[in-house]
């Protein structure tokens, strides 16, 4: 046995870390090309990182930096005073604007952050068709993300809201100073070299993908309390993790945490019933105790102990809202479980746990997938939809199996950790 000197991590301040973020964000997550344009969203709260990633960007080649910001009061403004007629209205023009400069070769930053529960309040009929509008609007746009034809990623800061409801019983300035410390550790950028710290813990998720693509299964069986579920896997799967080379030919890590390998589950083949094991913030409403029974691969119960209303407009949204698009799986030890924290956010919770998502398969988790029409993929079983939501069912008490093509079982989590 070696012993290995550890390296002691520098003390750096809030600043510093801030900065480390945004380099790591640009660099690593977005991977910037010299001489590429480059469209962010984010919401207000989220400014002081916003302009230190445009600083990178604009360090590292950047032509230009297109920032689109929302203001969360504004949204609630709507619901308030907003006509009734006018939420199955969406922005398209903005929408066909981005997918415009994503088409013309603009990469996109998204700084997830904001208020996680901001419309819980809210009418969940009016919010429904809000969501509808918005993600129909989008669409040109999101396939281009999950085709991943272009370099994206999506980074978090820490706002207000959000740290109220992960520290709830911690004064507001504890609150968010806790919240921007799980961010900085969950993003590595606490590490003495956060890049190369980055580009380590990629060529394992790499290495994990691999392996299972060896191994060619058919599909994956999940037990745990209140779970029982046979997710078919499509066929020519691809299992991803980590980073991937977009169709524009740059390499990005589009998720920042990320901790998961994911797949392409078969739209048909989903048996079984499964529960969630995190609260699932979905648009701006919390979603929570998840109960959904599988036929043939499509959802044919759906029950919610907290925003049921919300989960049923959301898989009403279309055919393929009640089927799945994405199985990942995420070890229980990973370092965002142990945090031990619920973050009530997707980008953090989906990292620290095995979780599906129903709605929209990503191509690029099927051989070949960039090059397939439409119709290839349906029939390769891969699912269609205006939405892609993951949902978290993992937890320290989750077994999970791969099933080979002779119907065999081998172990590949026990209590919630690789085999
Ligand atoms: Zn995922
Ligand atoms: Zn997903």
């Amino acid at each position: 046995m070696s012993t290995a000197t550890v390296e002691a991590a520098p003390v750096l301040t809030h600043e510093q870390k801030l900065d480390r973020l945004a380099e790591v964000a640009v660099r690593v997550g977005l991977g910037l090309r010299p001489g590429q344009e480059m469209v962010m969203t984010a919401t207000l709260d989220t400014l002081p990182l916003v302009r230190r990633i445009t600083e990178h960007a604009y360090k590292a080649g950047a032509t230009l930096v297109t920032t689109l910001l929302t203001d969360e009061e504004s949204t609630l403004l709507r619901y308030q005073y907003g006509e009734n007629e006018g939420f199955d209205h969406a922005a398209s023009w903005l929408y066909d604007g981005m997918a415009a400069a994503y088409r013309s070769g603009a990469a996109r930053l998204a700084v997830a952050g904001g208020n996680p529960g901001l419309l819980s309040q809210q009418d969940p009929e009016k919010v429904g068709r809000a969501n509808r509008a918005m993600s129909a609007a989008y669409r040109p746009a999101l396939e281009l993300i999950t085709r991943h034809d272009i370099n994206w990623t999506i980074v978090a800061a820490a706002t207000p809201a959000w740290a109220a409801t992960v520290f709830p019983d911690l004064p507001a300035d504890q609150a968010l100073e806790k919240l921007w410390d799980a961010i900085f550790v969950a993003s590595r950028v606490d590490l003495p070299d956060p890049v190369a710290a980055w580009r380590e813990h990629d060529a394992g998720l790499h290495r994990r993908a691999d392996l299972l693509n060896q191994k060619r299964y058919l599909a994956l069986h999940f037990k745990a309390p209140g779970t029982d579920l046979k997710v078919g896997l499509a066929d020519d799967h691809l299992w991803l993790g980590g980073g991937m080379n977009a169709g524009n030919g740059q390499y990005c890590i589009p998720n920042m945490p990320t901790e998961e390998v994911f797949t392409t589950p078969h739209k048909d083949r989903t048996e079984g019933y499964v529960t969630s094991t995190k609260p699932l913030s979905y648009q701006g409403t919390m979603i929570e105790g998840i109960q959904v029974r599988f036929e043939g691969g499509r959802v044919v119960e759906a029950k919610a102990s907290k925003g049921e209303e919300v989960l049923n407009q959301m898989i009403g949204t279309d055919d393929g809202a009640r089927r799945l698009g994405e199985v990942a799986l995420v070890p229980h030890s990973s370092p965002i479980a142990s945090s031990g924290l619920l973050f009530n956010h997707t980008l953090f919770d989906e990292n620290a746990a095995s979780h599906i998502a129903l709605g929209q398969a990503y191509s690029s988790c099927l051989k070949d997938g960039h090059n397939l029409t439409p119709e290839q993929l349906a029939k390769l079983g891969a699912n269609d939809s205006l939405i892609h939501v993951d949902w978290m069912i993992g937890s320290g008490k989750m077994d999970v199996d791969g099933v080979t093509a002779d119907g065999k079982a081998e172990p590949l989590m026990r209590q919630g950790e690789w085999v």
